[in-house]
């Protein structure tokens, strides 16, 4: 077959963790809907997970121009990946599995009599190595961010921030000094509103070496795709196109695939790429709870908390009253779990439900959740913005710092319960969002949901951009 006749092929790089797999996989369909060839390229570790958790085999029949492929971190096998060690990953992908990746785009493994060698890469912009690579076999690069662009733009500012003085300073300093030389958020951002890294006090910690290039990083790809959309993050996003013209906003990812499967009367709407087994049975749960009655609770795939942490969560969910459904993986508190309590007492069973992981975007869109007690992870956060629940945030690192002031002062759907964890206000929170403002929350919440389904639409901003994505990615 004449190989220029045949459709583009994509090799997509998503970072190695729940959060980027899950909206570039997404990302992926998308395309292979689009008609384009991908492979999708994960590591190992993250493969073997997706085998036995995700319902990922089954989509290899929905799209003949997908193509799965493995890659090493380059760690042993017991390594956990997470926590204190997750350094440790970013820095062995950027030295072994560089290596590895060059060899794999070289040696022809992914081309095929029916398919074209690569013609694009798209990789997570955090692996800036990847761009090293492109450049060094003669291919195009798209970064993706998985985080929000409020977040992008915050480590865009880095470099000013610490020219102007404004970083760094330290936990002791007064964290609600109003920060200045971010563009953009003047007036309402605080120091407590940066990344958590950047109240270290020290600025050769690791994270700020490896966010510091953010601004000129983005610059060197050829584009930069951004889950979000442009009525949720429009003057952010005014400020990152004068440094990267090319930008595609073609978020909420999920519901944009959700949305086009729709469109083609596809008879599986939804996709799982879960790393941890979904408890399906909480959804039977929610089925006999009281419509907009139920506080989802989820600190996502990564936080973590101590046992006086979820101690406190415990107490304030229970003394609060209202019915929750809440999320505690096996690795999420830092201690032994015997030491701790899981199951719920009498009085208080009716009422709550705890489960290991949840099929998240099925429970946030049952009629029965009316909140969201949430990390303010990205993803999390636009999958209870498109589906209208307001949230309470409790903030643990990276984007979540930022992403929750502007859940709370600027998008107005929520609660910013961050830097505290104290029982009773939490029952004062949980109370304020689910009972005494529940009206207001709920109304601004429904409106930007209005929004973020509008762009999804025929001629809605999301959609027209993923239409120039592919454009142009054929013109490649
Ligand atoms: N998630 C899930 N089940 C759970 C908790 C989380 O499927 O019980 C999914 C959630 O839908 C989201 C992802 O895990 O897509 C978490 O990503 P996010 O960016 O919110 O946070 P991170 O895990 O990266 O901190």
């Amino acid at each position: 077959m004449n190989q220029e006749t045949l459709p583009p092929h994509v090799l997509i790089f998503p970072l190695p963790l729940q959060g980027p797999v899950n909206s570039m996989f997404k990302l992926a369909e998308l395309l292979c809907l689009s008609g384009l060839h991908v492979t999708f390229l994960v590591t190992d570790h993250i493969h073997t997970r997706l085998l036995k958790y995700s319902n990922i085999q089954s989509r290899f029949n929905a799209y003949p121009g997908f193509r799965l492929e493995t890659i090493s971190d380059g760690l042993p096998e017991n390594h956990t990946r997470s926590g204190a060690e997750l350094m440790e990953m970013f820095d062995s992908l950027k030295v072994k599995t560089k290596i590895l990746l060059k060899d794999l785009l070289t040696s022809g493994k992914l081309n095929s009599d029916s398919r074209r060698p690569v013609t694009c890469i798209i990789s997570d912009g955090i692996m800036g190595y990847t761009c090293d690579v492109a450049n060094d076999v003669g291919l195009p690069i798209i970064y993706v961010r998985t985080i929000s662009a409020c977040c992008l733009w915050v480590f865009f500012c880095l470099p000013k921030l610490i020219e102007s003085g404004e970083l760094p300073f330290s936990e002791d300093d007064d964290l609600d000094t109003p920060i200045k030389s971010i563009p953009g958020m003047e007036g309402f951002f605080r120091r407590r509103d940066l990344p958590m890294f950047c109240r270290s006090g020290d600025l050769s910690d690791p994270n700020v070496n490896l966010y510091l290039p953010e601004v000129t990083e983005n610059a060197r790809a050829h584009g930069l795709i951004l889950n979000t959309f442009d009525d949720l993050e429009g003057p952010i996003l005014a400020q990152i196109r004068a440094f990267c013209p090319k930008l595609y906003t073609i978020g909420p990812l999920h519901s944009h695939l959700k949305y086009k499967l729709l469109g083609q009367s596809s008879s599986s709407p939804t996709s799982s790429n879960s790393l941890w087994k979904e408890d399906m049975s909480c959804i039977t749960w929610l089925d006999s709870q009281p419509t907009k009655s139920v506080l989802y609770v989820s600190f996502g795939s990564l936080a973590v908390m101590t046992k006086e942490q979820y101690m406190e969560f415990w107490h304030g969910l229970v003394n609060s009253g209202s019915r929750f459904l809440w999320v505690i993986r096996p690795d999420a508190v830092n201690t032994d779990p015997t030491d701790i309590p899981l199951e719920l007492s009498k009085g208080t069973e009716e009422r709550g439900y705890i489960i290991g992981w949840a099929p998240q975007e099925e429970v946030l869109a049952h009629r029965a959740v009316g909140g969201f007690l949430t990390h303010s992870g990205w993803n999390s956060t636009l999958e209870s913005v498109i589906e209208g629940v307001p949230m309470i945030c409790w903030p643990y690192f990276l984007d979540q710092q930022v992403n929750s002031r502007y859940v709370g002062e600027v998008w107005k759907l929520g609660l910013d319960m961050k830097d505290t964890c104290d029982r009773v206000i939490i029952e004062k929170t949980v109370r304020e969002l689910m009972e005494d403002r529940k009206d207001e929350f709920r109304k601004s919440a429904d409106e930007m949901a209005k929004f973020a389904k509008q762009c999804l639409m025929e001629c809605g901003s999301s959609y027209s951009n993923l239409e120039r994505l592919v454009k142009d990615i054929k013109s490649m």
